[in-house]
């Protein structure tokens, strides 16, 4: 790098230390990021690795990503490669390497991870041997707490029995299972692998051999009507053992090849298609709160009386990410692997970074993350928002929340029209969600 470059990109970082978070969030929805850009924002593993964790007993995760499908489902917005075993082999020895590499440092040393999650891509695909080497791989060099949340992403299709039993052998005491809907017809038109009665026999399966089971639901989709969802939901409440359910809506972005179809041959624009959603969660809230339910989070978590709720959301946790496309997202930095399982395995192999983009952040940038995470995410209508807002933030910080730092998330959201307020009311822009849509921050999503 000349020294023109290095001054360039001092400047560059000089300056990003003093910008707000919600700035920064706003920058990384930039599609591309020019090279020398990605080359000063990759330094996070060599840098914060080398210190100690200073929260090593606070909510922290463990995410593993599998990004290998089955079928590639017509709604996923996820980077996802179709299996192939001789590539899912190359991945899971760059995998392995990975692992490697940084269970020596500082950082990973001193960390208790209380949650380990796998997530996908779909994770139990993988065959018996391979869930049985990684996990032996991951609980010889990562410590995790006695009551840790062990959980394992999974697609009906591809769980079998002597899976189901693998895993629990291995440890894992929590499954994430993609059901979303009963209805045959609507799982077939979105081109997803399994039918509604091999959901069934493996939702048994697993209350069977002692999980808690999340099933992933999702409502809003094209041709459900609402006796659907009705029907979907009631199906779930007849379920003996406790159990959580996850409700996603299906969100449609402006300009995206799914928005400008709909609008073309449906007549469905994305404000009509949004007003459907609010339709739909009331529905589904009213029937999950008459079943022994209780509403957590967003994307909307419910659980059954007798159940526990997941312990992370993705919006209030310590997260180190490993495998492609992985996010790490930690209070000193945040950032992401190579997205290409080719990019990633070739980087590991050849011993480069395999991080995609990353960045230092400042504790106040940090404690900014934490609020503006928590307005995009969590449910800001209800009464009991701010006091939930700053219970979390002292459990995650041991510190008490200043006014000043919600305030000025809230006055930068503003200030860069993601939101508009009334009347105390907050309300999301089109722009935020475009925003939202892009931004490479590679946040696992760890329902
Ligand atoms: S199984 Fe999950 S990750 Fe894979 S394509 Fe379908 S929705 Fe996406």
């Amino acid at each position: 790098m000349n020294v023109q470059n290095e001054m360039e990109m001092k400047a560059f970082l000089d300056d990003f230390a003093k910008k707000s978070y919600t700035e920064i969030f706003n920058i990384r929805s930039r599609l591309e990021q020019s090279e020398w850009e990605r080359k000063a924002l990759t330094n996070l593993r060599e840098t914060i690795f080398q210190n100690k964790n200073k929260y090593p007993n606070t909510k922290n995760v463990l995410y593993i990503h599998i990004p290998f499908c089955v079928t590639r489902c017509d709604y996923c917005p996820y980077y996802t490669h179709p299996y192939n075993p001789m590539l899912v082999s190359e991945y899971l020895n760059a995998l392995e390497k990975e692992i490697l590499s940084i269970k020596d440092t500082p950082f990973i040393k001193s960390t208790v991870f209380s949650s380990l999650y796998f997530g996908g891509g779909t994770p139990s695909l993988l065959s018996v041997d391979h869930i049985k080497r990684l996990s032996e791989v991951i609980f010889n060099n990562f410590s995790f707490d006695i009551g840790a949340e062990l959980s394992f992403e999974s697609n009906p299709s591809t769980l079998t029995e002597e899976k189901i039993k693998t895993l629990r052998n291995c440890g894992f005491n929590r499954v994430s299972l993609g059901i979303q809907t009963f209805n045959d017809q609507l799982l077939k038109e979105m081109s997803c692998a399994h039918t509604s009665e091999k959901a069934r026999s493996v939702i048994n399966l697993l209350f069977e051999y002692g999980f808690i089971v999340n099933t992933d639901m999702i409502y809003g989709l094209i041709g459900q009507t609402e006796n659907d969802l009705e029907r979907d939901l009631h199906e779930l409440c007849q379920c003996k053992a406790p159990h959580q359910v996850t409700l996603f809506p299906l969100r449609i972005a402006e300009h995206t090849p799914l928005g400008e179809e709909l609008q073309k041959k449906e007549g469905i624009t994305i404000q009509s298609h949004f007003n459907r959603l609010l339709e739909y969660d009331s529905l589904a809230e009213k029937i999950l709160l008459a079943n022994q339910f209780s509403r957590e989070e967003s994307p909307v978590f419910y659980y059954k009386e007798g159940s526990i709720p997941h312990k992370y959301s993705s919006t209030e946790t310590r997260i180190v990410g490993l495998g492609a496309g992985a996010g790490t997202l930690l209070d000193e930095g945040e950032g992401c692997n190579y997205y290409d399982v080719r990019e990633y395995i070739s980087a590991v192999n050849e011993n480069r970074s395999p991080a995609l983009s990353g960045i230092r952040l400042t504790q106040q940038q940090a404690y900014e993350r934490f609020v503006l995470y928590r307005i995009l995410y969590m449910n800001r209508s209800s009464s009991d928002f701010r006091e939930n807002l700053e219970k979390g933030f002292y459990e995650y910080y041991n510190t008490s929340l200043s006014n000043k730092i919600h305030l000025k998330v809230l006055s930068d959201m503003e200030r860069m029209k993601f939101i508009k307020t009334t009347n105390e009311e907050i309300i999301f822009t089109d722009r935020l969600w475009r925003v939202l849509n892009k931004v490479k921050i590679g946040m696992p999503s760890i329902i």
